[in-house]
């Protein structure tokens, strides 16, 4: 039956990962689902990040429960999408005394569960190209996971669609919602409640209402580099990292890691440069990021900031950075507030935006929020 026939129980616009863990959360309670999105292909944020679950690290009241949630989704869709997972674990290296203060406080906090500290011998040991003569520690932490984003997207969706009945409008623009309407330049669809997950397009739905929230969109620069060689023993972050994840940087120890970095990176700390390095399974290596904000930041890499990324590359691995095979840019929602944004325009219609860039690691557990908050609990079912 065509879908313009159906009457669903759910819509969901948008099919980045936001819109998929909603659409999932929504099929695992039995609803008749859509997924509707105006590109063929997922091309946003999603499926231009480092497919980096991030659990140590996240803001520890909202972001870090969500992560550990999303994370144990990741790895049930994970088996029954068919979709590998690259790496598990990160390595937050330090090379400065705040940093280990800080990974020191982290460690004796709740959250540290996972996680233990290394030696640079120990770390060395397991990974001798860790060669920076600077290196005062290592956190290990064993809780993330890592997927190839490019690939996982579309293979989360087709299995949604294989196992759970989802179905997907491609190719459509949702114009307008008057639920149980959903107005799309294809025709109207029927569905009794709408999540709206419309990554960083602020104007598209309820602009109005989205411009009171003051939402601003965040550009990153990502490379990729050539098989450097070797493998690395897991994601790889520097004290650059620390200072950027509020699950770090809250705690006693942050402000001085910051003052310092001011200090003596100021080029780095202007272009919010840190340094992910993650490796795929063809030994290439995908290497972030900076963070550029604006209403319409330029779509532009610039060859400085990227400078700046392979500088602290060789300094936090010490060695010289492989070839640059790849570069692209990406962007998200950012918010000066809040790192997640989910509003209720009425009843049956939410609109939800992650505005932290960790919609990766969080996703999974707002879809299940999201789902609960229109349709109630599971309990209360
Ligand atoms: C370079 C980069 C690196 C990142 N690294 C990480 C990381 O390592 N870990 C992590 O957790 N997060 C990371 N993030 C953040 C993460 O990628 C985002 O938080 C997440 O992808 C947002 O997902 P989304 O589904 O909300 O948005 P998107 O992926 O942008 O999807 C939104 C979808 O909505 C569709 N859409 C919008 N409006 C309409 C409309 N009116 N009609 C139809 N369709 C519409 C769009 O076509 C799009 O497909 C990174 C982001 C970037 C850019």
């Amino acid at each position: 039956m065509s879908v313009f026939a159906t009457r669903f129980d759910l819509a969901v616009v948008g099919a980045g990962i936001l819109g998929l863990a909603t659409a999932l959360a929504g099929a695992r309670r039995g609803l008749r689902v859509i997924v509707i999105d105006r590109d063929a292909r997922c091309q946003g944020a999603s499926v231009r990040n480092f497919g980096f679950v991030t659990v140590s690290g996240q803001e520890r009241y909202t972001m870090w429960p969500r992560a550990r949630r999303s994370r144990a989704v990741w790895q049930e869709v994970a088996a029954a999408a068919g979709i590998p997972i690259v790496h598990t674990g990160v390595w937050l290296t330090a090379r400065l005394p705040e940093s280990v203060a800080l990974l020191e406080a982290f460690l004796a906090s709740d959250m540290a569960e996972g996680c233990r500290m290394l030696s640079p011998a120990e770390a060395r040991r397991r990974c001798p190209w860790l060669a920076a003569p600077a290196l005062l520690a290592v956190l290990e932490s064993t809780t993330e996971l890592r997927v190839e984003p490019y690939e996982a997207i579309p293979r989360i969706a087709d299995w949604l669609a294989r196992a759970h009945g989802v179905s997907f409008l491609r190719s459509t623009a949702v114009q307008g919602i008057e639920a149980p309407r959903v107005r799309t330049s294809r025709g109207t669809v029927q569905a009794e409640c709408v999540v709206v997950c419309p990554g960083d397009d602020f104007v598209a739905l309820y602009p109005d209402r989205l411009q009171t929230f003051a939402l601003t969109r965040c550009k990153l620069q990502m490379l990729r580099l050539a098989d450097p060689g070797f493998r690395i023993p897991a994601t790889l972050m520097s004290d650059l990292g620390l200072a950027r994840y509020h699950g770090f940087s809250e705690l006693a120890g942050g402000a001085l890691l910051k003052a310092r970095l001011a200090e003596e990176r100021p080029e780095q700390v202007r272009y919010g440069v840190h340094l992910i390095v993650a490796q795929s399974a063809d030994g290439s290596l995908v290497v972030g990021d900076s963070h550029d904000y604006g209403e319409s930041p330029d779509p532009f890499s610039r060859e400085q900031v990227d400078a700046l990324i392979l500088d602290e590359f060789r300094a936090a691995l010490g060695i010289e950075a492989p070839p640059t095979i790849g570069r692209w840019i990406g962007t998200y929602a950012s918010s000066p507030d809040r790192a997640v944004l989910i509003d209720a325009p009425d009843a049956a219609v939410r609109i939800a935006i992650v505005t932290s860039g960790a919609g990766a690691s969080t996703g999974f557990a707002i879809g299940e929020e999201l789902i609960e908050g229109l349709f109630g609990s599971r309990e209360a079912a």
